[in-house]
């Protein structure tokens, strides 16, 4: 039997009325909406994309969104000025800096990019001070994937108390928030990765199980345990023939997509596991355009919470 697919576009659509009157009540109270601003360094064609959707989604809801570019040649130092000067402008409630950041400026360029962003900005939930207080479960700001992810849960009904997850991929972005939300919701977690020992026997004892791994089609129908909730965080541009024909047939909807264009964003977990999953949140069309309406939320949150102290 095929799995139950998972609406990410319809959850996204839902959160995002949901915080269109937030949105509208803080600029008839405040004068202003709430601000966000993008930084983007270089132009890696990805994050073009990416930081395009965020701002064409933040000016639909109502916030204003102002893109900070610098070359991609840019010095750290150069980043570190955009990034004080938006921490110190009163009109922006959050700063989100794009990544990956260009290679030249450092292998923990990024690590201290975002330890150098104000913790009541930090709409994307990096700081460590907020990821401390996800750890004690009484976070505002959580990473905006893993936040999605238990969005389409929860409004799809999926039952996490009491169930096991597993989670594949250890990331401070991806894997290890998501693992702190399942366990706050009182699942019994299990994180992989690279080094897990018997990983598919491992992951097949998971009543849900989310990959973030970055592996096109890694996960496969022996890893998932017959009824089990699949979802797939996973996206990785696709170039190569041989991968798109080992995913999907001739004749699939994927296969036609990827004639037409030269190139497809793959998820980690492969086509067939939809025949064994109870549930499947795919890709495309699952947990990406969450990640965006969870940014909406939280500069909204980040912009009431700042308001009121
Ligand atoms: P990352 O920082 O590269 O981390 C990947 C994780 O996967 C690591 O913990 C790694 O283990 C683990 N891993 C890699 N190969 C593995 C294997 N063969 N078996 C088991 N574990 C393995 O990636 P990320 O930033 O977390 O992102 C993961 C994926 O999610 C990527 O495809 C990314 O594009 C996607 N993503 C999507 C969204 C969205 O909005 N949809 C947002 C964020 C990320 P080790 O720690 O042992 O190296």
């Amino acid at each position: 039997m095929a799995a139950r697919l998972l609406d990410g576009v319809s959850v996204a659509t839902a959160i995002r009325a949901e915080v269109a009157p937030g949105v509208a009540g803080f600029t008839s109270k405040r004068g202003r909406p709430p601000g966000l601003g993008i930084v983007l360094v270089g132009n890696d064609p990805a994050s073009e994309v990416y930081v395009a959707s965020k701002l064409k989604s933040a000016g639909e809801a109502g916030l204003r969104a102002d893109l900070h570019r610098l070359p991609a040649a840019a010095s750290l130092a150069d980043l570190m000025a955009i990034v004080d000067q938006l921490n110190e402008n009163d009109a922006c409630d959050g700063i989100l800096v794009q990544s990956p950041l260009p290679e030249a400026m450092g292998v923990d360029a990024e690590r201290r990019v975002f330890d150098a962003v104000r913790a009541d900005k930090d709409v994307d939930g990096f700081h460590p001070i907020n990821v401390g207080r996800l750890v004690q479960n009484r976070a505002t700001l959580v990473a905006c994937t893993p936040s999605g992810v238990i969005e389409l849960l929860e409004r799809s009904q999926i039952p996490i108390a009491g169930k096991r997850a597993a989670v594949i991929g250890r990331s401070d972005i991806v894997g290890k928030p998501m693992a702190l939300l399942l366990l706050h919701r009182h699942a019994t977690v299990t994180v992989c990765h690279s080094r897990t020992a018997n990983l598919a026997h491992v992951v097949s004892d998971a009543d849900i199980v989310v990959a973030a791994i970055g592996r096109p089609g890694f996960v496969t129908r022996d890893f998932i345990k017959p009824g089990a909730v699949v979802v797939d965080v996973g996206t990785t541009p696709v170039s190569d023939r041989a991968t798109i024909e080992r995913l999907f047939p001739p004749g699939s909807k994927r296969r036609e997509a990827f004639e037409r264009r030269g190139q497809l964003v793959v998820g980690d977990v492969h086509p067939d596991v939809a025949e064994v999953a109870g549930a499947l949140s795919p890709v495309p069309g699952g947990v990406g355009p969450l990640t965006i309406a969870l940014l909406l939320k939280n500069t909204l949150l980040a912009a009431q919470a700042r308001a009121s102290v």
